[in-house]
């Protein structure tokens, strides 16, 4: 791995992909690029690390902290709200973000992962994933088309393709034509969301506007606004398959709204759990290809062919060595779009993931800080710590005396590790809000250091990434 050390971040111009969805690079310093991603319900900071909020909720954590925090995005998983309470639940109560009360962006897995790792009696074939349930045994099947469905269902900024996690190990063929299938999923994926993008929870409201607007439409958009008097919701029949959900069936007042750029969100206001009339979400694809850098190149740049917004680096940190880890990523990044954000699924640690950021990686996602911090596992600017020890039985300080956190403000660690120590809810808590403070604070230096051309020093500074011991857990 190589890192330049210019000096000079420059500025780059305004990148546009679609009216709904716009990545914008504002300084790089050698390949890391400091940004801004566009979302119906908000902006992000890139590059940025996505707290994990498996079922709506990052475990003990209250949406207003993670505002305070300086959260800007949430990852959700698609697998586990499909199973409760249901996409079709999440839609009548306006999608996921009104649900959960969190009027800010938020990301989708397809659910292939979850699928992957956590459901028994997974049949995979060309048509998708017949699975079992891990809460109670009820069969259910994902496709491309009813996993796009669910994303859409439930309302995320950005959702992901459906995807083939490939096992690790793997042998060459067997990656290879998972990695094939993951490519034909890509483009099912893609080919339901272009044709149902316009049934996302939020976008009847724009709907009506669309159909009522005073101004003059284009026309394809005033073509489109009749059609939509007059059609019928569409919406495949058993989309979600064997489940007793009535999802998607006839519920949704939005109707196919073709050609309707015309009215989608450019220059309408970003602002918080507003999103602009007839904006959609924005459909990431996944580089798969195990851990063969001529698969990784292949699956990458066959997935750019496909033509997504966005494109994300999938099946790693899935118990490989590190140091394989970061061959992987680097072979799937020279062959992904310079313009368009790059999102490393499922790393890291703190000192890893500014690696990854040296790299050119925008976004990443991982429940190492918020799983570590319930199991006691701390991450400070001195290290590693476990509250547990009793070494901090007596001790009076605080966690970390160079983090701004109100937990780091206010506890000591005699405190912190006596709650732990007394198995009591308030430690999960406290010890969940700093280890994202200290993420979110690691995200933010290291988007300071690119915008000041300091990005090199600002590594060297981090130390060696090595592998943690909850990483993979
Ligand atoms: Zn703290």
């Amino acid at each position: 791995m190589q890192f330049s050390h210019a000096k000079k971040p420059h500025l780059t111009q305004l990148q546009s992909f679609s009216m709904s969805f716009r990545f914008q690079i504002e300084a790089r310093d050698g390949k890391a690029r400091a940004g801004r991603l566009f979302t119906p319900h908000g902006e992000v900071r890139t590059p940025v690390f996505m707290p994990v909020g498996t079922v709506g909720t990052v475990k003990g954590v209250p949406q207003d902290v993670l505002e305070e925090l300086g959260v800007e995005i949430l990852l959700n998983n698609t697998y586990h709200l499909y199973l409760r309470p249901g996409v079709e639940m999440v839609r009548q109560l306006g999608g996921v973000q009104k649900f959960m009360a969190w009027d800010h962006p938020i990301l989708t897995d397809s659910g292939g992962f979850q699928v992957f790792s956590l459901s028994d009696l997974r049949k995979v074939t060309e048509e998708g994933v017949a699975f079992r349930s891990h809460l109670d045994g009820s069969s259910h099947f994902f496709s491309p088309e009813s996993a796009i469905a669910a994303e859409i269902g439930l309302g995320a900024d950005i959702i992901m393709a459906f995807d083939e996690c490939t096992e690790h190990p793997a042998e060459y063929a067997r990656t290879q034509s998972s990695m094939e299938m993951t490519l034909r999923w890509a483009a099912r994926s893609k080919k339901y969301f272009e044709e149902h993008k316009q049934e996302v929870p939020w976008f009847s409201r724009g709907l009506k506007s669309a159909a009522s607007f005073d101004q003059p439409l284009n026309g394809a958009a005033e073509q489109s606004a009749r059609q939509l008097e007059k059609q019928v919701p569409r919406r495949p029949e058993g989309l979600l398959g064997m489940t007793n959900e009535k999802n998607c069936n006839g519920t949704a007042e939005a109707a196919p709204l073709q050609g309707s750029d015309a009215v989608q969100g450019e220059g309408r206001d970003q602002g918080v759990g507003q999103p602009g009339e007839g904006q959609t979400q924005a459909l990431f694809g996944i580089v798969q290809g195990g851990m063969f850098p001529d698969l990784r190149r292949e699956s990458a740049q066959r997935t750019v062919e496909l033509d997504f917004p966005g494109y994300a680096v999938g099946g790693l940190s899935v118990g490989e060595p590190r140091p394989m880890t970061y061959e992987m990523v680097d072979s799937a990044i020279r062959f992904l779009p310079d313009n368009k954000p790059r999102y490393l699924m499922g790393v890291g640690t703190p000192e890893e993931i500014v690696h990854y950021v040296a790299m050119g990686v925008d976004m990443m996602d991982c429940v190492l800080p918020t799983r570590a911090a319930r199991h006691g596992l701390l991450f400070t600017s001195e290290g590693r710590i476990t509250i547990k020890n009793a070494r901090f039985a007596g001790d009076e300080g605080p966690l970390d005396p160079n983090c701004r956190c109100k937990v780091c403000a206010r506890y000591s660690r005699a405190y912190l590790r006596h709650l732990y120590a007394s198995n009591e809810l308030l430690a999960q808590v406290l010890n969940t809000i700093h280890n994202l403070a200290f993420y979110v604070d690691t995200m933010e230096k290291a988007r300071q250091a690119i915008r000041l051309g300091e990005f090199a020093t600002f590594l060297s500074g981090v130390g060696t990434p090595h592998r943690a011991e909850l990483s993979d857990q």
